[in-house]
C-alpha cells in the first residue's frame, strides 16, 4: 500500500496521543505512590511504607495494612474457610462427602457459604 501524507499525519497523532496518555498514566502512578507512601498500620500500629502494587485497605484517613498484619489476616481468613469446609464435610453423609471431595476449593467455599447465609451453619467470631 502506498504511503500518503494523510497517513503519516494519523501515525504522528497516534503516536502523540499514545504519549500523552503515558504521560498522565505515569504521573498518577508517581502522584499515587507519592501521597499514601507512609501510613500508620490500623491492625499493629506500626508506621509503614507502601509498597508498589499496594491495594488501599478501606482504612481512615492516613491508615492502612502492613504487609506483616496483611499476611497474617490472610492466613488466618484461610484457616477458618479450612475449618468451616471441614466442618460442613463432617455432617455429610458418605455419598455426598464423595462428591464434597471432587469439588474444587472455590466450589466448596461457595456451598458453605450459602449455607452460612441461610443459618444452616452459624458462624461464630470469637476473636476480637
Ligand atoms: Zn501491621
Amino acid at each position: 500500500m502506498k504511503k500518503t501524507r494523510e497517513d503519516d499525519l494519523q501515525n504522528e497523532a497516534a503516536a502523540a496521543a499514545a504519549a500523552a496518555a503515558e504521560a498522565v498514566y505515569e504521573a498518577a502512578a508517581e502522584e499515587k505512590t507519592h501521597s499514601s507512601s507512609f501510613l500508620t498500620c490500623g491492625c499493629c500500629g506500626r508506621y509503614f511504607e507502601t509498597w508498589v502494587g499496594y491495594v488501599d485497605q478501606d482504612q481512615d484517613e492516613g491508615y492502612g495494612i502492613c504487609k506483616s498484619c496483611q499476611g497474617w489476616i490472610e492466613d488466618r481468613a484461610e484457616a477458618d474457610w479450612v475449618a468451616l469446609e471441614e466442618l460442613v464435610r463432617e455432617g455429610l453423609e458418605e455419598r455426598n462427602r464423595e462428591k464434597w471431595d471432587k469439588m474444587d476449593a472455590d466450589t466448596r467455599r461457595g456451598f458453605a457459604s450459602v449455607m452460612v447465609n441461610r443459618g444452616v451453619i452459624r458462624f461464630e467470631f470469637t476473636r476480637d
